[in-house]
């Protein structure tokens, strides 16, 4: 590892994203969630986080990627140990990052703060915003999703819809699959259609964690199923064919701490 990078890391080969940088607004030895999912690979909550407030200066984000060693990157992304949107500076990052790298940036949310205005106004920046959406209904978003009080299911899908209408960049639902949510796919389609983002996302746990990810055979009906029902949305899956890319970590030690995996 070069030293001096304590805020960015990777780049990472991601199938949404291609080449990714990582930036962590959190930076804390801890997850700061405000969601605890059956999946996460980073670990269980042990304290959620329900306010947002600045863990890191930008100014920090800003040195280290002023020192960042020439890198083929497609995509600058706010995501790291916990949820992005809980960092209350989040828009001032993607402006300032903007403002120096030429990659466009996203963002990676579990959208449970997409209902604030406040937030939708700073990610409006972004050029491609993957908002989680697991659940179908409140009780769904409590067996999966496990958020901290006061996060509600109708507020997070009302939340996307408002920002999609007044959104140009890149929206993206990410929908995890596994044997929680199988059976519930026409929801999640109806759901989408609803939304109505660029993009479905049809992923599955695939790094270590506490539950099994569905095979590859029903990913790819499942992806079928929302090709056949949602007109218009393009939908990928994290088992599709991609090119596979030569891409070199700025840190493994660093990169597995915030993504679960390296490659
Ligand atoms: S939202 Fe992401 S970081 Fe938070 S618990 Fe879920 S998977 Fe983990």
């Amino acid at each position: 590892m070069k030293k001096g990078f304590q805020y960015i890391y990777g780049p990472v080969p991601s199938w949404r994203l291609g080449s990714s940088l990582g930036i962590d607004l959190l930076s804390q030895a801890e997850k700061i969630c405000n969601f605890d999912c059956l999946y996460c690979q980073i670990g269980q909550v042990k304290e959620y986080a329900s306010e947002r407030k600045v863990y890191v200066p930008v100014k920090a984000v800003i040195e280290e990627l002023q020192k960042l060693p020439e890198t083929n990157i497609d995509y600058i992304t706010f995501s790291g140990r916990g949820e992005p949107t809980l960092a209350a500076n989040l828009g001032e990052g993607i402006k300032a990052v903007k403002l120096i790298r030429k990659e466009p940036v996203a963002v990676l949310t579990n959208g449970s703060l997409m209902g604030m205005d406040e937030v939708r106004k700073e990610i409006i920046s972004a050029d491609f915003v993957v908002a989680k959406l697991d659940a179908h209904s409140p009780e769904s978003l409590q067996s999966i999703n496990r958020p901290v009080k006061g996060v509600e299911f109708g507020n997070i899908v009302e939340g996307i819809k408002v920002f999609r209408k007044s959104y140009k960049g890149k929206l993206a639902l990410q929908m995890m699959l596994i044997d929680n949510n199988r059976n519930d796919v026409n929801k999640l389609i109806y759901l989408a259609n609803y939304i109505k983002p660029d993009e479905v996302q049809v992923n599955t746990p695939l790094r270590q964690c506490s539950v099994r990810a569905l095979s590859k055979e029903d990913i790819f009906k499942i992806k079928n199923n929302f090709l056949d029902a949602c007109a218009g949305i393009q939908v990928v899956s994290v088992f599709d064919e991609r090119d596979g890319k030569d891409i070199v970590s700025l840190s493994d030690e660093d990169t597995l701490k915030r993504r679960g995996k390296v490659k």
